[in-house]
């Protein structure tokens, strides 16, 4: 099973999934990608997380990547003193800017609330299950009506009017928590509502200036990230569409649409891309995902995304093993059925870069030939990735000295990571590669595999070759 799911599953780790134990179990159902989500729980919570993720990982021989998400300027509720509360409709609420309270007030952490928010202005609370209009200010309190009832949580986010807020891309806690996960080995950073490639450029430049290399995934949550979303993709490493805070921005008919369009350009950029945010949204609290939420999770694959990502459904819901194993039948079935169409879009720049042309040749020539596995030798993980771009029907198989990037390429459609061991030759480097597809039941003797490599193999460099195998006894 492990072997015939193509799209990588992404959990966000909480209170209900970070023990050892959970984390086996979640390994078991099918976790590929494994986030952490800054908005919440304290470094400390992070940096136990990780550890356990790795000692995990390392006792069963299965790489993971860690994503580390930087909240970014999302503005959050404080702590209520209640785990939680309903509040109902036409009910008269009180926010104020504060950290937390001990009565019926709403402490919202935002400095200048009161002077950002007018009559008439609607504030939605926790991804807009709530929705409040500001009825009068007064002094340091601003009263609201509840439009649209629901239950509030600590921390949950809030969402205010205007779009221009005071509050700049990367907030002083992101830059405390980007340090954290720089120290801490995280494989992939994820930048909330980035609205232009300077902001991704500006993450970047943080990671280099402390000597990493890290790719970075742009969450495509605000307006401005789909006006510039070419440029975005393009300085980006991969995406995620974060439904979250999309469908908080643009109204509801629109989020298929636009989660199509970032599909499109992610594929056209050669970008790997995420959806992301209530995939499994009822299995929080129930065994069993709706109807609606499996055909979901099985149309984010049919439009072609890499991966599919569980949120509270992981973190701090009921059900975490089950939400993954659910989800990775949704994905496994969809891939399977007579529907998924292996897209074919054209690249982005012409003429092609080098590695294009030889993904598209590899992918070429094992269908022709009916080969049961392509592998691909990689240093930097990017030959891998550009094949799993070219969606071939068998598994791509990377092999590449380095751990880290073996670990990311977690996050890639189709690609099963294993290490490299130093060859002199491509004689010997295929005669590795058999017996190693051999020894894991990948492949019979008899049959046919491609080999993606860079020839001479002691040279570092640019993949420039492929090979057609028979395996020997
Ligand atoms: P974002 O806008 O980044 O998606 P979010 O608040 O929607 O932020 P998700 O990661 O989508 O968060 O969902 C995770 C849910 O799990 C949150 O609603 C949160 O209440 C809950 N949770 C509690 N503790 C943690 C934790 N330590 N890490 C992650 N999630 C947690
Ligand atoms: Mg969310
Ligand atoms: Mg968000």
């Amino acid at each position: 099973m492990d072997h015939q799911r193509r799209a990588k599953i992404v959990c966000t780790i909480g209170p209900a999934s970070c023990t050892s134990q959970q984390l086996d179990q979640l390994m078991d159902a099918g976790m590929d990608v494994a986030r952490l989500n800054f908005s919440h729980g304290t470094h400390e919570d992070h940096r136990l997380a990780i550890e356990a993720i790795r000692a995990v990982s390392e006792r069963r021989r299965k790489a993971i990547a860690i994503l580390g998400d930087l909240c970014g300027p999302k503005i959050r509720l404080g702590k209520l003193g209640t785990p939680s509360r309903v509040i109902p409709v036409g009910a008269v609420v009180e926010l104020f800017s504060g950290t937390q309270t001990d009565d019926e007030r709403l402490p919202v952490r935002y400095a200048t609330l009161e002077t950002d928010v007018k009559p008439g202005d609607h504030i939605h609370i926790d991804d807009a299950r709530v929705r409040l209009r500001v009825e009068n200010v007064q002094d340091k309190s601003v009263f609201c009506v509840v439009e649209e009832a629901g239950q509030i949580r600590d921390n949950v986010g809030v969402h205010l009017p205007s779009g221009e807020l005071q509050i700049s891309a990367l907030t002083e806690k992101d830059k405390q928590d980007l340090m954290f996960c720089l120290s801490n080995g995280v494989d992939y950073i994820a930048v909330s509502f980035v609205r232009s490639p300077d902001d991704v450029r500006f993450v970047r430049d943080i990671c280099e200036a402390w000597g990493a290399v890290l790719p970075i995934v742009s969450k495509i949550e605000t307006p401005q990230a789909i006006e510039r979303l070419e440029e975005i993709v393009r300085v980006s490493d991969a995406v995620m569409v974060a439904r979250g805070d999309l469908g908080v921005e643009f109204p509801p008919e629109h989020v298929p649409v636009l989660q199509r369009k970032v599909i499109a350009e992610a594929a056209r950029f050669r970008r790997p891309v995420i959806v992301a945010t209530e995939m499994l949204q009822s299995m929080v609290k129930s065994s069993r995902p709706t109807r609606a939420e499996a055909s979901d999770v099985a149309h984010a694959i049919f439009d072609g995304a890499d991966a599919t990502m569980l949120s509270q459904e992981s973190a701090s819901g009921d059900h975490p093993a089950l939400a993954v194993s659910m989800m990775a039948r949704i994905v496994h079935t969809a891939e399977n059925s007579p529907y998924y169409a292996r897209r074919s879009i054209a690249p982005a720049q012409s003429p092609v870069a080098f590695g294009d042309a030889m993904a598209k040749v590899a992918v070429q020539a094992a269908h022709d030939v009916g080969a049961k596995v392509i592998a691909v030798f990689t240093q930097s993980g990017d030959s891998a990735r550009l094949v799993s771009m070219e969606r071939p029907s068998m598994p791509i198989v990377a092999f590449s000295p380095s751990e880290g990037i073996r670990r990311r390429l977690g996050l890639n459609w189709g690609i099963t990571a294993r290490v490299m061991l130093a060859v002199r030759d491509t004689d010997e480097m295929v005669e590795q590669v058999q017996r190693r597809l051999l020894s894991e039941g990948f492949v019979q003797p008899g049959d046919r595999i491609v080999v993606v490599f860079g020839a001479p193999v002691s040279v570092k460099g640019r993949t420039n070759s492929i090979r057609v195998h028979t395996v020997g006894p």
